[in-house]
């Protein structure tokens, strides 16, 4: 379970991008829906570790996300809004190179590792193509097989369907489905049925605070 409570934060232009985040978010999918400029990118780069919140705390089954941000990077996978990727590398060595910066610095083990996690998002057959020839929904594999080196407890996939035709975007979300079995999975996103088609529980966030939570068909319906 993660547990978000009175999270803040004022940008330096003034903005108030997050004002009073609660939020309790239970082990599977979890679908964090709101227009752009809502303040769910400003929400999972803080819980990414990648920018300070002004106020507020962020804990994940008691553990204090925000007091040692090295070990809470390694608990989690992120893969953000834009991912960059080197083109002209390969599938299998990008993600052995991201291996080694997750700390896998064995030889045999990354090498185990990278094929494990290129088959779970089905790139295993690909694996020797430029990241640069890939499809925008391969690409999103590629950045959730990444988001998963380590065995993360919480996975963050910020709008990650976005420019995914419809037959990539089911398989996205179903990949993601399978790791929500086991870790916390949050899924930002502006389109409602990435959300309805999905998760158990979501929250509608707008102008940084959280609008309503709950059972994604209730919840819209309740509207
Ligand atoms: P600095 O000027 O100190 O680099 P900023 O807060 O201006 O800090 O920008 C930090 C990052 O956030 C930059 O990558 C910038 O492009 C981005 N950024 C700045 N303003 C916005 C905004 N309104 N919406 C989204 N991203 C922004
Ligand atoms: P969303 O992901 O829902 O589109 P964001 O978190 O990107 O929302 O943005 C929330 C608000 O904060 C917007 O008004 C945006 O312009 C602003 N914002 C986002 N990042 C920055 C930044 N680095 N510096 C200044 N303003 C930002």
């Amino acid at each position: 379970m993660l547990t978000i409570r009175h999270l803040s934060k004022t940008y330096a232009n003034g903005v108030h991008a997050l004002r009073g985040i609660d939020l309790d978010i239970p082990q599977g999918m979890f679908g964090l829906l709101g227009p752009n400029g809502a303040g769910k990118s400003s929400l999972m780069r803080t819980i990414a570790t990648l920018q300070d919140p002004d106020q507020g705390s962020i804990e994940l089954d008691g553990t204090d996300l925000l007091a040692d941000k090295p070990a809470t990077r390694r608990l989690l996978g992120y893969l953000p809004q834009e991912f960059g990727v080197y083109p002209k590398v390969s599938a299998e060595a990008m993600l052995e190179h991201f291996a080694v910066l997750k700390g896998v610095t064995a030889r045999g083990e990354r090498r185990e590792l990278t094929e494990a996690l290129l088959r779970q998002v089905n790139l295993w057959d690909v694996r020797k193509r430029k990241l640069g020839s890939f499809s925008g929904g391969m690409r999103q594999r590629f950045g959730i097989a990444q988001a998963l080196i380590g065995s993360p407890k919480l996975v963050i996939v910020d709008e990650p369907t976005a420019g995914l035709d419809p037959e990539e975007r089911n398989r996205f979300l179903n990949l993601l489905a399978e790791i929500g079995e086991k870790v916390v999975v949050i899924l930002s996103t502006h389109i409602v049925a990435d959300v309805t088609d999905l998760c158990p529980r979501m929250a509608i966030i707008g102008q940084g605070q959280v609008l309503l939570t709950g059972e994604p068909r209730e919840a819209i319906r309740s509207l």
